[in-house]
């Protein structure tokens, strides 16, 4: 479907292909030009560095490791409830979770494995 232009001169709807008004003569594409290329180009840019901008910055996920090593119960619902809000912290809160859990496990094993030995 062809898009409507108003003619410049005379305000007659043109078909935007026409370069002058079938109505008045006026010539229309020297207008046409000036007035859409700027525009529609600041637009693209615009639109441009609106789509770079909402890749989350690097988070410091350090702390959030450290919580979940420290209670592991919390750095696994953290894991679970910001698996897509914040993926970055979900895994550093689960990788420290699962840290704890796994030394945790090695621990009891040791000392179990050292109360056999003194028994
Ligand atoms: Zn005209």
């Amino acid at each position: 479907m062809a898009k409507l232009n108003y003619c410049p001169n005379c305000g007659e709807p043109v078909k935007e292909n026409y370069t002058v008004c079938p109505a008045c003569g006026e010539s229309l594409q020297d207008t046409q030009n000036l007035e859409e290329t700027d525009p529609f180009e600041q637009n693209i840019s615009g639109s441009n560095q609106q789509n770079f901008q909402p890749t989350p910055p690097e988070e410091n996920t350090f702390g959030w490791a450290v919580l979940g090593f420290l209670i592991p119960v919390v750095g696994l619902v953290l894991y679970l409830v910001w698996q897509t809000e914040r993926p970055q912290v979900a895994k550093s809160a689960g990788t420290g979770a699962l840290t704890s859990v796994v030394i945790s496990i090695l621990a009891v094993m040791f000392l179990a494995s050292m109360a056999g030995a003194a028994a």
